[in-house]
């Protein structure tokens, strides 16, 4: 959508086609829907805390049909302007799937389209373990149109979907299994926030299983694990990461390479192997985040359309995982900087919310500043609390522009805050 309404500013005649709704995996079955309920969930924790500041508060109710029905209205919503804008920019709309014939020739619905540049941005598709009794689990895609929730849910990997939806089943009362093939939670980011954050889950009712993998699943649902033990639950959902949606495409045929994973393998500036053809988004596997194919769409209209080559820079891009609480970073965890820059100074901080010091309430948040010794460079910064999303999103302003730590440090805090702290670690850990 963004390659497509860019690219008509810029005086490009486009079409853009789609067999579904507008607004992709983020609006559909995604980021929206998902922080929808995200916030949803929390709001079990929030009449908790309201108590400690006097506040009498009756039994709190889940309708869950007014959440789905208020969700679904929102959803269509966005279709309807995301298909507005486009026609208002002049994008040309063809409802159908699409499949690419050559490299100037685009199938929809049995016509036949000829254009100077072909842009594939198909997305993704959960993908799930070959394991007997798969088919009676669901994927992120079901878990935002179940008729009722479950009673008991097993959410399977250590990602951001198994982390975001564990948690949100848990906000919503059910009662939750997160099971992760490995010994710690969200692979590849800093080591400290895959165990703070599996504790922090840990005490708002998650049991999480680590070095567990359901090997097979039997009506009931009848989990059994590979090691042998086994468990029941109402639902069990894969979160298993994603595979490239080239399938059906003609990709292939038209002489376009593909990674052994399926991804469109693209240069620099999102081309194909071939030169009429590129490739932006979950795709291409590079980045997997909706803001990232934005901007990659932007750059590539930029390329074709205005006479800007534009290289899309992937380094520094901050990210959140919505689970409770919200896990964010920017830059580099403490294991790639030693492995990149040699020593780092590390800075920790865990700390009580003042918002949580009136009751009972036990969530800490974590705070981490990784620090390059030599330059003093601030590689990388790292948060699990409350709203870590929107507090990474100013840090990482300062850390794409090469702050220093005492940069940072010369920056006042505002008082009474948790970000505040990421001006005023002092100390370096050991
Ligand atoms: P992730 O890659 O984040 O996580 C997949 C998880 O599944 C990993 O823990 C992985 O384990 C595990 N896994 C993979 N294969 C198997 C298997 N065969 N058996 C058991 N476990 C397995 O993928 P998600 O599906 O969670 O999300 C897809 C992508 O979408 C994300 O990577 C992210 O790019 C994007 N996304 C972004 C969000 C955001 O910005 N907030 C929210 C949701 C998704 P291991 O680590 O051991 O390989």
């Amino acid at each position: 959508m963004r390659a497509s309404r860019v690219a008509a500013g810029y005086g490009a005649r486009v079409a853009i086609a789609e067999s579904g709704r507008f607004g992709g995996t983020c609006v559909n079955a995604g980021c929206i829907p998902k922080k929808l309920f995200a916030y949803a969930a929390h709001y079990r924790e929030d009449f908790e805390v309201a108590r400690s500041f006097g506040w009498t508060v009756g039994e709190p109710r889940l309708d869950w049909n007014v959440l789905l029905a208020n969700k679904d209205r929102e959803i269509a919503r966005l279709n309807g302007v995301y298909e507005d804008a486009l026609a208002k920019a002049g994008v040309r709309i063809l409802r159908g799937r699409a499949a690419v014939l050559d490299a100037h020739t685009v199938q929809v619905n049995g016509e036949r389209h000829t254009a100077r540049h072909i842009l594939v941005a198909t997305g993704s598709w959960p993908q799930v373990p070959g394991i007997p009794g798969r088919e009676l689990a669901i994927t992120s895609n079901e878990a935002f149109h179940l008729d009722k929730l479950p009673r008991r849910a097993l959410v399977v990997g250590g990602g951001y979907i198994a982390l975001e939806f564990a948690s949100i089943f848990n906000g919503l009362g059910v009662q939750t299994t997160l099971a992760y093939r490995g010994a710690r939670l969200m692979r590849g980011f800093d080591a400290d926030l895959g165990d703070h954050v599996a504790e922090e889950m840990r005490k708002k009712g998650v049991v999480i299983r680590l070095q567990s993998n359901p090997a097979r699943l039997d009506k009931g649902i009848q989990v059994t694990y590979a090691d042998g033990s086994a468990q029941e639950a109402d639902l069990v959902m894969f979160a298993t990461g994603r595979k490239p949606n080239t399938g059906g495409l003609g990709l292939e045929a038209a002489g376009v390479k593909l990674a052994a994973d399926g991804a469109v393998i693209v240069d620099a500036y999102s081309k194909s192997s071939v030169d009429s053809i590129h490739a932006i988004g979950d795709i291409t596997n590079r980045l997997n985040l909706t803001p990232v194919a934005t901007a990659q769409g932007m750059a590539l209209a930029k390329t074709l359309f205005n006479n800007q080559p534009t290289a899309l820079e992937h380094e520094n891009v901050a990210t959140a995982v919505f689970s409770d609480p919200n896990l964010a970073t920017v830059g580099l965890s403490e294991e790639q900087a030693r492995e990149r820059h040699g020593k780092v100074d590390i800075y920790k901080s865990a700390f009580r919310a003042l918002k949580h010091t009136l009751g009972w309430h036990e969530e800490r948040t974590f705070m981490k500043l990784v620090v390059d010794t030599e330059s003093q460079r601030v590689l990388g910064a790292h948060m699990i609390g409350p709203e870590a999303g929107e507090i990474m999103q100013g840090v990482a302003i300062a850390v794409k522009l090469g702050a220093t730590k005492a940069q940072f440090d010369a920056t006042i805090g505002i008082h009474p805050t948790a970000a505040e702290e990421f001006v005023t670690m002092r100390d370096k850990s050991a």
